[in-house]
């Protein structure tokens, strides 16, 4: 019998080479958000908490394409909201946001937020996820409702207030506004933002078709234990990260 190659999180012999790993999924999650359609005009912003500085993250540069986005071009920002890598400017909002989220959660490597469309229409509903299939049971008891709307963040009080409501979860919907995730890496955080974004689709569609039924509570805590965990998050992103580096080597340049 052939020996199994099961794939793991890799370990790292030093902060250089964690550094630039968080930089190449990062990069790639972007190209990724770009392929998935989550752009809309300046809007949106994923970030890597630095692994050595660690109150400073590395983000995206304001006004560029998701889909043009490579290593080199991510800035990094510290705790005070100053780039100190890197030639562009950081969206405010980013830091208003991230920089509360990565303080209230240490064990947040990476968080990720942008307007796609059916995160937005499930904000405008001030809904949240319901366990109405296998995949959104990701989200069961693991996703909260930021019930209010006070135009752009751009105010780290705010920030605060959304980081509180997000606690311990792995997602909160931004009511009139969109969704946001967070992951112990950035494979995770991205992922869990797909997949969300694409059970909200799925919670949508269904609940306009008509009556959904609902996975019964217990089933549901189960399924949260079986595909909710963060390696799950991980491992979920890997085939996605392969594809896109193997159509888009250049995001690593
Ligand atoms: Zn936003």
């Amino acid at each position: 019998m052939p020996e199994l190659v099961y794939r793991l999180p890799p370990a790292f012999n030093s902060v250089t080479e964690e550094r630039q790993h968080r930089k190449e999924r990062l990069a790639a999650a972007f190209r990724l958000f770009a392929k998935f359609g989550f752009e809309e005009g300046v809007a949106g912003h994923i970030t890597a908490r630095d692994p050595e500085l660690t109150d400073h993250f590395w983000v995206n540069p304001f006004a560029m394409s998701f889909a043009h986005i490579r290593v080199s071009d991510l800035i990094l920002v510290n705790g005070a909201g100053e780039v100190v890598e890197g030639t562009h400017p950081v969206n405010a909002a980013a830091f208003a946001i991230h920089s509360q989220v990565h303080a209230a959660r240490p064990d947040v490597v990476a968080a990720a937020h942008s307007h796609s469309v059916y995160g937005k229409a499930m904000s405008a509903l001030g809904q949240i996820l319901e366990p109405i299939t296998q995949d959104a049971c990701a989200f069961y008891s693991d996703h909260a409702l930021f019930d209010d709307y006070t135009g752009v963040v751009v105010d780290t009080e705010e920030g605060k207030r959304i980081a509180h409501t997000l606690g311990g979860h792995k997602a909160v919907i931004l009511r009139n506004h969109g969704l946001l995730t967070v992951g112990e890496s950035v494979d995770s955080a991205a992922w869990w933002f797909i997949t969300m974004e694409r059970s909200c689709q799925a919670q949508l569609l269904a609940k306009a078709a008509g009556p959904v039924v609902h996975i019964d509570p217990e089933q549901a805590a189960l399924t949260h234990r079986q595909v909710g965990h963060d390696f799950v998050g991980w491992l979920s992103f890997q085939p996605l990260y392969d594809k896109i580096v193997r159509e888009q080597p250049d995001l690593l340049e």
